[in-house]
C-alpha cells in the first residue's frame, strides 16, 4: 500500500463571470488553501442579491475579472490556516457583506469596523459564495444556530442583518409605529423584524396584492403606494418613528417623508444614485432626519442569525443548485423572486 500523494491538484466548482456584464459559467478551480488568520468553508449555500449586480456589471471600483461574487454565505469549517484557535474544523458559519476589516485605519481604531476604509466584501475583496469553498478571514465569520439551515442561514448575512440591525439601532421603541417601504428580498425580513421587535409595523409596496403577504410577515397595516398618498396614510395612524426604505427608488422615499412623525427617521438601505427630494421645511419642525445604514459586523449577523432562531424570523426563499446560476440571478434582476433567491451546492 502506497501512502504517496498523487500531484493533481484539488478543484473545486465555482460560477465565475470573465468579463463586465458578462454571463455566469461554471468552472473547476484550484481548491484555495487558508492563509494565516484564514478558513477554509465549505460552501452549503448562497444567496444572490442585487449587490451581486454591481460588482458583475463592474459598477464598484476595483472589481478585477474573471469574478467569483457571492455574500450571503452558509457553509462550515473545512480547514483551518495558521493561528486559527478559536473556530474548529466543522462549525456552521455564515459570512455576509462584512467580509473582514483591516484593524489599523481610524474606523477600526475606534471599535467602528463596519466602516473600515478597506473592509472586505467576499465577491469584491476576494472570490465570494458562488462556489462549493470559499478562504475567509476569521473576523468575517458568525455562528449559524442550530435552528437554521443553510439556505435560511444565507440571506441573514446581508439582507437580514441589514434590516434587522438598522431596526435594532434606531430611534423607534416598542409599539411605536415603524413603515417598511417595499416588500422584496430585504422588506419582507425588515417586515418580520419589525413585527418580532415589538413595533407596530406598517408594510408600504406597490399594488394591492401583496397585503395579504405583508400581514402574513406580521404587518398590523398595509398601504398600497400605487393607491396614492402614502405620506397622509402613515399620518393618520399617528406618523411614523421610522421609515426603512429598502426598495431602490429615490421617488418612494420622498413620497414618505411627510409620513414622519416629530423625531421621525428616514433609514436608506434601497441603493439607487437617484437624489431624494426633500425641502428644510420638511425637516425642521418635526426634528426628521434622513440617513443611510450600510449593514453589520460578523457579530451583527450572528446576533441576527440568534434572533431569527429565537422569534421564527425566517427570510422565504428560492433555492437553485449552483449549476443554475444565471436563471437565478435573472430572477432576482427581474424583480420576480418570492423573496430571495439562494445557491445550493449539494455540500
Ligand atoms: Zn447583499
Ligand atoms: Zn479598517
Amino acid at each position: 500500500m502506497s501512502t504517496e500523494t498523487y500531484a493533481k491538484p484539488l478543484t473545486v466548482r465555482a460560477a465565475q463571470v470573465t468579463e463586465p456584464g458578462g454571463g455566469f459559467s461554471v468552472v473547476e478551480r484550484e481548491l484555495p488553501e487558508p492563509q494565516p488568520g484564514h478558513v477554509r468553508l465549505t460552501v452549503e449555500a448562497c444567496g444572490v442579491c442585487r449587490s451581486d449586480a454591481g460588482f458583475v456589471n463592474a459598477g464598484f471600483p476595483n472589481v478585477t475579472f474573471p469574478l467569483v461574487t457571492g455574500h450571503e454565505i452558509a457553509g462550515r469549517v473545512e480547514a483551518l490556516g495558521d493561528g486559527v484557535d478559536n473556530w474548529n474544523v466543522g462549525d456552521r458559519v455564515a459570512v455576509g457583506w462584512f467580509g473582514g476589516n483591516c484593524g489599523t485605519c481610524p474606523a477600526c481604531r475606534r471599535g467602528d469596523f463596519i466602516h473600515c476604509v478597506r473592509m472586505q466584501v467576499p465577491g469584491w475583496a476576494y472570490p465570494g459564495g458562488y462556489a462549493e469553498a470559499v478562504v475567509v478571514p476569521v473576523s468575517a465569520l458568525a455562528r449559524i444556530p442550530d435552528e437554521l439551515g443553510a439556505a435560511e442561514a444565507a440571506p441573514m448575512g446581508c439582507a437580514g442583518v441589514t434590516t434587522f440591525n438598522a431596526l435594532r439601532h434606531s430611534a423607534a421603541g416598542p409599539g411605536d409605529l415603524v413603515a417598511v417601504l417595499g416588500l422584496g428580498g430585504l422588506g419582507h425580513l425588515g417586515v418580520q423584524f419589525a413585527s418580532k421587535l415589538g413595533f407596530e409595523t406598517v408594510a408600504v409596496a406597490r399594488g394591492a396584492s401583496k397585503a395579504e403577504a405583508a400581514k402574513n410577515f406580521g404587518a398590523h397595516h398595509y398601504i398600497d403606494s400605487n393607491a396614492g398618498d402614502v405620506a397622509g396614510q402613515l399620518q393618520a395612524l399617528g406618523g411614523a418613528k421610522v421609515v426603512l426604505a429598502t426598495a431602490a427608488s429615490s421617488e418612494a422615499m420622498s413620497a414618505v417623508i411627510d409620513g414622519l412623525g416629530d423625531n421621525g427617521e428616514l433609514i436608506v438601505l434601497g441603493a439607487t444614485p437617484e437624489p431624494i427630494q426633500v425641502s428644510p421645511f420638511q425637516l425642521i419642525s418635526s426634528s426628521r432626519t434622513i440617513h443611510g445604514h450600510p449593514s453589520g459586523t460578523a457579530r451583527d449577523v450572528e446576533e441576527t442569525l440568534h434572533f431569527a432562531a429565537l422569534t421564527g424570523v425566517r427570510a422565504m426563499i428560492e433555492t437553485r443548485p449552483l449549476d443554475d446560476v444565471a436563471a437565478a440571478y435573472d430572477r432576482m434582476m427581474s424583480g420576480e423572486a418570492r423573496y430571495r433567491m439562494v445557491l445550493t451546492t449539494g455540500k
